[in-house]
Order: C-alpha cells, then structure tokens, then sequence
C-alpha cells in the first residue's frame, strides 16, 4: 500500500506558504501533527492561554498569521518545552511561538497584557549582563519599574528563609560567551 496514504491532511491546500515559512525558520514540519491533543494536555500554561499550543499548530497550518501574531499566547508561554517532550511527532511549539513573537513585534504588535514587554526587556537584560536570571533581582527591578512597591513583600522573607531565593546575582564563568550569543543573534536583539 503507498504510504503516502497515511499523510496527515494539510488543512490549507491553497496557501501554505506559512507553513513552509515555519518549516525554515523553525525546523518544525507541522504537517506531521496528528492532532492529538497531548502537547495541549502537558502545557504548563495552557489554563490561560487564549489558544492552546494544538491550536496554534493548527493555525499555522491553516496559514492564519494575524490570529498567531495577535494571540495572547505569544507573550505567556515559558519555553518549558514541555509540549515538545510530549509531541510523538517531536513538533517544536515554544520555537513556532518564538517566531511568531518576534515576527509581531518587527512589525510592531505587543503583548495586550500590561507589562509582558518590561518583564521581557529585564529578563533579557539580566542575561545579557549575568548569562543568567536571578529570581530577587529580576521581581525587584521589574516590580519597581511596574510601580507595583508592595507586590509580593510578603512572599520574599519566606522563600528567602527557606533558601528558595539568593539576594545575589551570581554571574557565569564565561560571560563573554553569552555577549557573544547576542552579537550573533539578531532575534535576540529584540524580545
Ligand atoms: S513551551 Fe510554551 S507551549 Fe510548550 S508547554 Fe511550555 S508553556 Fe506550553
Ligand atoms: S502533541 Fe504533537 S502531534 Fe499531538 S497535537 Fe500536539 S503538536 Fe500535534
């Protein structure tokens, strides 16, 4: 029997120049998807995500770029790849995502959620500087920056008691490596 007959249907037989457009910029073929379910069923944020990590293969695949450049998703997923470990068909949700976030914001589309871009924008920063992220540093700066003095004040002494947060922001051996990571990589430029 040709085994061709087993391909998994392509939802956009008209245009699937995003598909293709993923496929190269991601090395992620969603065609191989077969739906079923089980990157959504892991995803650690999936229960505020407005479409679950399924969804979004499913609208690459229908070519749908302005519902991925504007879902909230973009801004909240954490790059846990836990969908990946999951995907029988090793489809790289969080690099999709990754994409199409940085695709949004070269054309000027951010996060509707207040903040998303400073917290990126610190997060970035920390690394750059530390080759690393440090917990008190990063809700320090970023909840001086949002104006938000008192959030978690009484979270801090606890985890700090219970050795869940170094005051410090130790810095990797090489950071030199690191700087060079974000001269070779534009993407990383950006958010
Ligand atoms: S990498 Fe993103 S989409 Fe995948 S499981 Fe983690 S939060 Fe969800
Ligand atoms: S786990 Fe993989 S194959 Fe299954 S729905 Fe998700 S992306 Fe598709």
């Amino acid at each position: 029997m040709d085994v061709d007959f087993y391909r998994p249907m392509r939802l956009n037989y008209q245009n699937n120049a995003l598909q293709d457009e993923i496929k190269a910029a991601c090395d992620t073929d969603v065609e191989r998807c077969l739906e079923c379910g089980k990157c959504s069923g892991g995803c650690s944020n999936a229960h505020i995500f407005d479409y679950v990590p399924r969804k979004i293969v499913q609208l690459v695949k229908l070519g749908d770029e302005d519902r991925l450049m504007h879902m909230d998703a973009l801004w909240i997923c954490v790059a846990c790849h836990l969908c990946v470990d999951r995907c029988p068909s090793q489809i790289n949700i969080p690099s999709i995502i990754d994409y199409m976030r940085q695709k949004a914001y070269r054309q000027g589309i951010r996060a509707e959620r207040t903040n998303i871009e400073l917290f990126h924008e610190l997060m970035l920063g920390l690394v750059k500087k530390n080759g690393r992220i440090s917990e008190a540093p990063l809700t320090i700066s970023f909840n001086l920056k949002s104006k938000q003095y008192l959030k978690d004040a009484g979270l801090a002494p606890r985890m700090f008691f219970k050795g869940k947060l170094n005051p410090f922001s130790p810095r990797v051996k090489d950071i030199s490596q690191v700087r060079r990571l974000f001269i070779k990589n534009p993407r990383l430029k950006e958010v």
